[in-house]
């Protein structure tokens, strides 16, 4: 069923009675061209690419829990590309325009709203540093715009530029990111993976591998077993007890990030303002709601909840760039599990095992990833060779020394 203005209409006069559901609740067969593990965004992307792009419609994504129960329903929804690094701003770049044409390509309203992204800076250094910054996405055809404090006061009154320990000197803004609906994204490459085949299968944990002749054959679920050709990996935080499964060792750890979420107030933020001498960043949802986050929770842990110190320490941020938000009553919070790699940015890549191929390492930026991680991954499953914006997301660059380190922070990934 296509959604359409007419189709709204037509479902109104009926009372609403009749509308499909947006996925088939698949039952899981025997085999499969290729079994996704994770029905996370990049896992959805990548079955929806898989059978769009390259007509391989066998495609089972395969789901401990329920469709966007992990980070794709949980994260601050922020879409940017302003990346450093050459190995990293082409993807980001690439992503951006998938953003760009998603909900048209996918029939499916995701809110994809380019409020801009702006970046405030607290020094002459830092403003040295997002110089070159905004001169390296411009060199790669990425929008960016150095704004003086003058120019920041105009968008964004209600920021602190008294503050005599940080004082706001000016911002980086790139116009083109912005927000998208989280949850969505994930229903709606579900809905459009699903009408062209492919089966997505909720509430079936993978639990092993089966392996025959030197290679990954299959998988073991709570549902029994699933054979495939081909078998990817896209499980976010828990990457490394996956791999685990199969002797893997990923350079990879794991740790909590939270999210904030206010009671509904008037416009008060334009885009995404991040706090440059802290690690703070916000927006405003359509409903009202001030959306925040900061640190990661700095331990190791796979379960999904987090603690009250990173809470106070990224509400005391918040409030050293905006004070009326100390005014503001918080209404909820949660967390997901992050796959922090050792230089902070992802892999996709085969593994060492044939027939096994790895999607992960997104740390706590994999949302605004979602569409060219979703389109690379699908394109190594089907063709064995790494996409053109994907060749520097190896797995050996840990070895080889060839790291991304975006951040310049070295092999400390609670710091990324
Ligand atoms: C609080 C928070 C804020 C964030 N903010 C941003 C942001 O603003 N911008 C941004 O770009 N990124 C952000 N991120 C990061 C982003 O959400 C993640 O990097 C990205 O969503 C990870 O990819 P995914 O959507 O596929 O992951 P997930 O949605 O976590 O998908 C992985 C899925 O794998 C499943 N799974 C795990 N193990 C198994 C198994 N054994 N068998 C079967 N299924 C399994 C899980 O249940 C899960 O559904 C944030 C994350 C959090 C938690």
């Amino acid at each position: 069923m296509r959604y359409s203005i007419f189709s709204l209409i037509g479902q109104a006069l009926r009372g609403h009675r009749d509308w499909a559901p947006a996925w088939r609740d698949a039952q899981p067969q025997r085999a499969y061209d290729v079994i996704v593990i994770g029905g996370g965004g990049h896992g959805l992307a990548t079955a929806y690419y898989l059978a769009k792009v390259h007509g391989i419609a066998r495609v089972a994504v395969v789901e401990k829990g329920w469709i966007g129960s992990g980070n794709v329903g949980r994260n601050t929804t922020i879409i940017r590309s302003n990346y450093l690094l050459p190995g990293n701003i082409p993807f980001y770049e690439f992503s951006m325009k998938l953003w760009e044409g998603l909900e048209q390509d996918l029939n499916y309203n995701a809110m994809v709203s380019q409020r801009g992204v702006l970046n405030l800076f607290h020094s002459d250094a830092q403003r040295d540093a997002y110089v070159r910054r905004g001169n390296a996405m411009r060199l790669h055809g990425v929008d960016a715009e150095l704004l003086d404090a003058a120019a920041v006061h105009r968008m964004a009154p209600l920021l602190d530029f008294e503050n005599a320990r940080f004082p706001i000197k000016g911002g980086l803004l790139q116009r083109r990111g912005g927000t998208v609906r989280h949850d969505a994204v994930a229903w709606g490459y579900a809905r459009a993976a699903s009408s062209l085949g492919v089966d997505i299968i909720q509430n079936c944990e993978v639990t092993g591998f089966i392996r025959q002749a030197g290679r990954i054959t299959g998988v073991e679920t709570t549902r029994g077993e699933i054979r495939a050709a081909k078998i990817g990996m896209a499980v976010a935080g828990n990457t490394s007890r996956l791999a685990q499964m199969a002797d893997l060792r990923l350079p990879i750890e794991t740790h909590v990030l939270q999210a904030f979420v206010s009671e509904s107030i008037k416009p008060l933020i334009p885009g995404v303002v991040t706090f440059g001498a802290g690690h703070f960043y916000i927006s405003q949802s359509d409903k009202g709601g001030l959306v925040f986050g900061g640190d990661l929770d700095g331990y190791n842990s796979y379960a999904q909840r987090g603690n009250m110190p990173t809470m106070e320490d990224v509400c005391t941020e918040g409030i050293a760039i905006i004070p009326a938000m100390g005014r503001v009553r918080m209404l909820r919070s949660w967390a997901g599990v992050m796959d922090m790699s050792m230089d902070g940015s992802p892999i996709i890549d085969r593994t060492p095992h044939a027939g096994l191929y790895l999607n992960g390492g997104w740390c706590y930026g994999g949302f605004k990833a979602t569409p060219a991680s979703g389109w690379c991954f699908a394109h190594l499953l089907a063709r064995d060779e790494p996409h053109e914006v994907a060749r520097a997301y190896r797995l050996d660059r840990f070895a080889t020394g060839h790291l991304i380190d975006e951040k310049g922070q070295g092999a400390q990934p609670n710091l990324h």
